[in-house]
């Protein structure tokens, strides 16, 4: 590594070091209270993937070049240098790393690994060694907002052709269109995922419920937080704002994806709408009787898998379970306590990587494996894209038999009149 690329990326670490960072680099004990919290390490056995060895490297860097007020007592770590092996080992390290922050729950000191990962993201970003497939969707994205009019005619052709889905799920009313778009003086702005599978079952569900929505011109999931840079993850997100401010609606519902509702939620600032989950839009509607739902539709035992971005990370964990209420006799919890609920092994940009980690995404979520298939349910249901491409691959690859299922489009089957 040459000696200016060394210097850009100690600026960029510079630039992490804030004081809840500095807290999480310098207050770790090695109590190893955190050793069995993370599903890698619990699948695969390997003392690398343990939270605090992730994080050590990023630490060791910090005592290398920053020092900090580190208690020698407490801290083994020999200083680091920034060398290409060093990049690779916080390749290894982030990037297995899902950012679920299920280890958080277990540390005394609530120490955040996925933090302490965001500055071995960023430094790979800074290095050019971050994974080619997220910085190009990433960069996509971006683009996308800066030439909005160039893909505006070929979107607005390939929802209407969504339309008769729609209708067929819950009819509409005279004159009402099933899925409008950049709609001024809509109350909300729905952000969906492309493909029609985020916004067909939603689609149906806001018009039974007499929502006066409109749908975003843009996906919601935000490539830049996966790659874990700020400057992406906050272009990416002011496309949303931007739209959502010139229609002035009053409420964001961000479709079932994890990251995208807790990128928006947690970093989109004070703005005059709210943010919301469709899980928790949902769940209201149900709520304020403008939705009923068949509890008779789904026969078999169902089981949820709480999305770690909209449960532990952002508090959604009583709504699914009041949605699942009005939608099954038979709901079989996975864990008594979600907090403590294992990952599906597919977040933080794993599943975007796509074949190339396959294996990995597989073997390093056996626990969940487990966890499902002791519930005895048929049924998985699920509020969040990645983890419904991860549990459907540890379904096919273990064979477990399931129906993965969106919530959302359960719900959607389920409507009544
Ligand atoms: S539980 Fe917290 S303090 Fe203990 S080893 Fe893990 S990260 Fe460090
Ligand atoms: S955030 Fe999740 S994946 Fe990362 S070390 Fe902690 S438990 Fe493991």
């Amino acid at each position: 590594m040459d000696a200016q690329t060394g210097n850009d990326l100690l600026n960029l670490f510079q630039s992490k070091l804030n004081q809840a960072m500095r807290f999480y680099l310098e207050t770790c004990t090695r109590c190893g209270t955190c050793t069995e919290a993370c599903h890698v390490y619990a699948s695969l056995g390997q003392k690398k993937y343990i939270a605090y060895y992730r994080h050590e490297i990023v630490r060791r860097l910090y005592k290398k070049y920053f020092k900090g007020r580190m208690n020698p007592s407490t801290f083994l770590g020999e200083p680091k240098e920034l060398t290409d092996l060093t990049m690779e080992e916080l390749y290894e390290a982030a990037y297995s790393c899902t950012g679920c922050r299920r280890c958080m729950v277990f540390c005394p000191y609530g120490i955040d690994t996925q933090m302490l990962m965001s500055i071995a993201k960023l430094l790979l970003v800074g290095n050019k060694s971050e994974p080619e497939i997220l910085s190009m969707l990433a960069d996509l994205s971006i683009e996308k907002g800066k030439s909005l009019e160039m893909f505006k005619e070929g979107f607005l052709t390939a929802i209407k052709n969504l339309e008769s889905q729609v209708v067929e799920k819950w009819k509409s009313e005279a004159g009402q269109t099933p899925i409008p778009v950049d709609q001024q003086g809509a109350d909300m702005l729905y952000v969906a995922l492309a493909g029609a599978h985020s916004i067909v079952p939603a689609a149906a569900v806001f018009n039974a419920a007499k929502e006066n929505w409109t749908l975003s011109f843009f996906e919601a999931v935000n490539f830049g937080a996966f790659l874990g840079d700020p400057s992406r993850t906050k272009l990416i997100l002011d496309r949303i704002i931007k739209e959502a401010t010139r229609l002035r609606v009053k409420e964001v519902c961000i479709c079932e994806c994890g990251t995208a509702f807790r990128v928006m939620k947690q970093l989109s600032g004070k703005q005059p709408f709210q943010v919301t989950s469709i899980t928790e839009v949902h769940a209201r509607y149900l709520k304020e009787g403008r939705i009923k739902l068949d509890k008779n539709k789904f026969k078999d035992p169902i089981t949820y898998h709480d999305p770690c971005q909209i449960a532990r990370n952002a508090g959604v964990i009583d709504e699914p379970r009041y949605i699942l209420r009005h939608l099954t006799h038979d709901f079989r919890e996975m864990i008594d306590d979600v907090r403590y609920n294992w990952c599906c092994g597919g977040g933080g940009g794993l599943v975007a990587l796509g074949e190339d980690n396959l294996d990995f995404r597989m073997k390093s979520a056996k626990v969940k494996v487990d966890q499902v298939k002791k519930t005895g349910a048929r049924i998985l249901a699920t509020a969040c894209e990645n983890c419904h491409t991860q549990l459907s691959n540890l379904n096919d690859h273990y064979q477990m038999g399931m129906n993965v299922q969106f919530l959302s489009s359960m719900i959607a089957e389920a409507l009544v009149a």
